[in-house]
């Protein structure tokens, strides 16, 4: 089985400084042994070209390039000249960037101001429709928002990434085009609501994604995650739909292929 891992920062510190084997053996490593794709998210342009150049030295991964919503606090530049740059980072990484992301709202920590969050989100979304890219969309906390912003652009098809809302909210969201991506925390044993959500809502519109190096499934909670994680996930998704793990491997991966054009 090769899981798609829809989700992760392998550029983060965290991987030079706590996995042994070096960041480069361990990702060649999932490549060639259980895991399909990577996607490489970037958070702002400090990290964007360092996860292009990542995704560059192999095959099968690829990034998502955007300001995420708790980055737009670092940013003393003027909006307009910054995404001139990310949009000229998409254009000349040679097709490696194949969404924009992570963009959205996160309202949990209140360091980051909801207005300013919202500026950068819609202006990411708009960047997104001229550049026909699909959307990584990180909502923690803002659900009704979110969900306004993605009506406001009809045109713009993305995932809710490590997804923490409703069913109800999760059904809207795949009436408009919309895929739904499960992290770690489906698999923790007090995840009563992402179970609940993960079981209602159609397979078809289901991806899986570690978020590493956090959000380690259950029973690595808490340790440096990795995509070689993503069996947990599976398997529990596999069990909340009542079929094997291979055929949920096998959808979960077609999905994310679908969804990034792979
Ligand atoms: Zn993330």
């Amino acid at each position: 089985m090769r899981y798609f891992d829809s989700h992760a920062h392998y550029y983060d510190r965290r991987f030079a400084e706590e996995c042994s084997m070096g960041v480069d053996q361990l990702i060649s490593t999932l490549l060639s042994d259980s895991v399909s794709y990577i996607i490489n998210v970037a958070t702002s342009l400090e990290n964007a070209m360092e996860a292009v150049a990542q995704a560059k030295r192999y095959a099968n991964m690829y990034t998502a390039l955007g300001v995420h919503p708790s980055d737009t606090r670092f940013i003393d530049r003027e909006m307009s000249g910054y995404l001139c740059e990310l949009e000229a980072q998409i254009l000349s990484s040679e097709n490696k960037c194949v969404a924009l992301g992570e963009i959205g709202l996160d309202y949990h920590y209140e360091d980051t101001d909801k207005l300013t969050q919202a500026k950068w989100f819609e202006a990411q979304m708009a960047l997104a429709e001229k550049l026909s890219l699909p959307v990584v969309i990180h909502d923690r906390e803002a659900h009704g928002d979110c969900l306004e912003m993605i009506k406001n652009f009809p045109k713009v098809r993305g995932v809710l990434h490590s997804f923490s809302g409703s069913t109800q909210m999760a059904e809207e969201l795949i009436m408009r085009g919309y895929v739904i991506s499960f992290s770690g925390t489906l698999t923790f044993t007090n995840a009563k609501k992402p179970k609940e959500v993960a079981r209602n809502i159609p397979l078809s519109h289901i991806m899986i994604e570690t978020d590493a190096p956090y959000l380690a499934p259950h029973p690595f909670r808490g340790r440096l995650n990795h995509s070689g994680y993503l069996e947990y996930t599976n398997r529990t998704l596999a069990e909340l739909h009542n079929i094997s793990e291979e055929e949920c491997c096998n959808i979960t991966n077609e999905n994310a292929r679908r969804f990034f054009s792979l």
